[in-house]
């Protein structure tokens, strides 16, 4: 794992035990992330993020609303997946960035707590991974 992954946990983890950013992990977040930490900051601030957990397995997804007009939602694991064009373009094929805006923006909301959550069955959601 790289050094900036690294950092990047470990500032999850003690947003995640607060509920709260700070100054100084909001200024590593802007470092780490540029940009795109701005986006994900919109994103979470219009209740943008989505919690599908499915029951009873407790297994979850995110869906976070994109910033076209179209108002599109991409389907999410902050971890490890998106599937917006940016996470294919920038992060799979370049390799230049950890993560795209909503994966960022996914990450943020369940550190924060800021998801809408949203109960769905497990024939729901496996359906829903089925189409990714
Ligand atoms: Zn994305």
């Amino acid at each position: 794992m790289s050094a900036s992954k690294l950092v990047a946990e470990s500032v999850w983890k003690s947003i995640e035990s607060t509920r709260s950013v700070t100054e100084d992990q909001l200024s590593i977040l802007h470092f780490l992330f540029g940009k795109n930490l701005e986006r994900a900051t919109r994103i979470v601030d219009q209740r943008g993020v989505k919690k599908l957990s499915g029951e009873p397995s407790g297994r979850s997804i995110f869906q976070v609303l994109g910033e076209s007009r179209r108002k599109e939602e991409y389907f999410c694991f902050p971890e490890h997946y998106c599937a917006c064009y940016s996470f294919f373009y920038d992060i799979v094929n370049k390799g230049e960035q950890l993560c795209c805006k909503h994966q960022l923006a996914a990450r943020l909301a369940a550190a924060l707590g800021a998801c809408v959550e949203v109960k769905v069955s497990d024939e729901q959601l496996a359906q829903l991974l089925a189409k990714l």
